[in-house]
């Protein structure tokens, strides 16, 4: 990721993930098409005109929005999610939280809201790295195991 143009970005994640972040600008960020797979309770989450997405290391970011550097931020966070979760476990959790709360109040997108509210609002930074790790501790080891979906 080119984030040269992001001054405190390097403040909160190490140069590595940075370096090995790729973005891509995008019209439209490209959701998976859960509706027309059979998964008709994730219509609201495709229905969200959203300002970026990630998968794995790659995040999508409308052209609108590329100059807004919390908004990298937050995608960041979901590339160090889906890290140390892996992605087996990251798409189980996430579509666990979508079925469950709903997108803005799933966890791993609570977790990221509160992380991106701290860096609008604060100027102190922090590794988003560390924090992240003992979060993932936290909710796997109450989850025990990654949740499954339930399918019918
Ligand atoms: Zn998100």
């Amino acid at each position: 990721m080119n984030s040269s143009g992001f001054k405190r970005l390097p403040r909160y994640y190490d140069e590595n993930i940075l370096a090995s972040t790729k973005v891509v600008f995008v019209s439209r960020v490209p959701v998976p098409p859960l509706s027309a797979m059979g998964l008709a309770r994730f219509g609201e989450f495709e229905r969200i005109d959203m300002a970026g997405i990630t998968y794995l290391d790659t995040c999508f970011v409308r052209t609108d929005h590329a100059h807004i550097e919390s908004l990298h931020f937050h995608e960041l966070v979901h590339v160090i999610q889906w890290r140390l979760l892996g992605p087996e476990r990251f798409l189980a959790f996430y579509a666990n939280g979508l079925e469950r709360f709903g997108y803005r109040k799933s966890r791993l997108e609570v977790m990221v809201y509160r992380l991106q509210g701290r860096f609008e609002r604060e100027t102190q930074p922090f590794s988003v790295e560390a924090v992240c790790q003992s979060a993932i501790r936290d909710l796997t080891s109450h989850a025990g195991r990654p949740p499954s979906l339930d399918c019918p």
